[in-house]
């Protein structure tokens, strides 16, 4: 792979957007949680793309690289000891703070410690394959994961099931000490606003805010995951043409959208009107008696995020596609 700097992204930045701290594993036979989690296109392309030339530009870098550095912050505030001092001063008991155990070893575990795991790498074997995943805490029994992401995602819950599945996968991995059937998601959003909060109480009101999600059984989730592993040992090393396609709801693929334009010789533009339903668009243009509706596909926004980009020839029906015009 060889990288692009398209945008003249100082250097500062760019050695943090390169700097790659990632624990990966070259065993064929390893995958992860976060893996499991992809499209089975997007898993099976992604294996290919050590063998391209293709080129990256480092500014797809950012939201990761954003997700990692803030994933570092809240580590390093819980490590050495830090987390102490934090929980004084928000006035926690002494003595409730003496029994919290980083990391702890089972010969540690006393019967009032508050065990705290944090960004430990659990792994089984299923199947022939080598699967792990790393957590970002286990607080007394409870898996929370830190999410950054925006309003949009919270509000419309449009990755509950993806983090019902994260959170299901590592129990699987480790249910000796991940007892609690949830999983807490905490959001840091990347696009808050407080005026929107003023003035909306839907909206989120503060930028962190948390949210359980209630995991799968233990059987459901092996069931599900050697499904996973099924599908994609199949499609391994097939044609890509011949690659399940990514269903919508795997794309993120927002709904179409049905712009009605009063003067047919002016659609580049604001629409006069946006319709989510194309018979009430195409109603409302006859009701006119002028005008033309003009359908906008919805955008495929995994596509966005999605390493196997240039491998792909899926992602060319959304993103080479003209509006189409009724
Ligand atoms: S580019 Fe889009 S369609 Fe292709 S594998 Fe990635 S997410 Fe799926």
């Amino acid at each position: 792979m060889k990288f692009t700097n398209e945008h003249n992204i100082p250097l500062p930045l760019t050695v943090w957007l390169m700097h790659d701290t990632y624990d990966h594993n070259p065993d064929p036979n390893h995958i992860s949680a976060t893996s499991l989690l992809k499209p089975t296109r997007q898993l099976v392309l992604n294996r290919r793309i050590g063998d391209t030339n293709i080129v990256v530009d480092v500014s797809t870098l950012i939201a990761s690289t954003v997700g990692t550095s803030l994933h570092a912050g809240i580590e390093a505030a819980w490590s050495n000891g830090c987390y102490r001092k934090a929980m004084m001063r928000l006035e926690i008991p002494a003595e409730t703070i003496a029994r919290v155990h980083i990391n702890p070893e089972p010969t540690e575990l006393r019967e009032d410690t508050i065990p705290v795991y944090i960004e430990q790498r659990y792994s089984r074997w299923l199947d022939g394959f080598h699967i792990s995943g790393k957590v970002d805490m286990i607080a007394e029994g409870t898996l929370q994961d830190y999410k950054s992401t925006s309003t949009y995602t919270y509000m419309h819950n449009t990755r509950e099931e993806e983090h019902r599945l994260q959170g299901s996968i590592y129990r699987w991995l480790e249910p000796t000490k991940i007892t609690s059937d949830f999983i807490s998601i905490n959001y840091i959003f990347t696009d808050w606003q407080k005026s929107l909060a003023r003035n909306n109480p839907d909206y989120p009101q503060t930028r962190l805010l948390s949210k359980n999600v209630s995991l799968m059984s233990l059987e459901e989730t092996e069931y599900w995951i050697r499904h996973k592993l099924q599908e994609f040992s199949r499609f391994v090393n097939a044609d890509e043409l011949d690659i399940p396609y990514c269903t919508d709801e795997e794309l993120w693929l927002s709904p179409p959208q049905f712009r009605f334009y009063g003067n047919p010789e002016k659609t580049d533009g604001r629409s006069t009107k946006n319709f989510a339903d194309y018979h009430e668009a195409v109603a409302h243009q006859q009701a006119k008696g002028k005008g033309v509706v003009i359908t906008r596909m919805g955008a495929p926004k995994r596509c966005a995020y999605c390493n196997s980009y240039e491998l792909c020839s899926q992602k060319n029906q959304y993103f080479s596609s003209p509006d189409e015009e009724i």
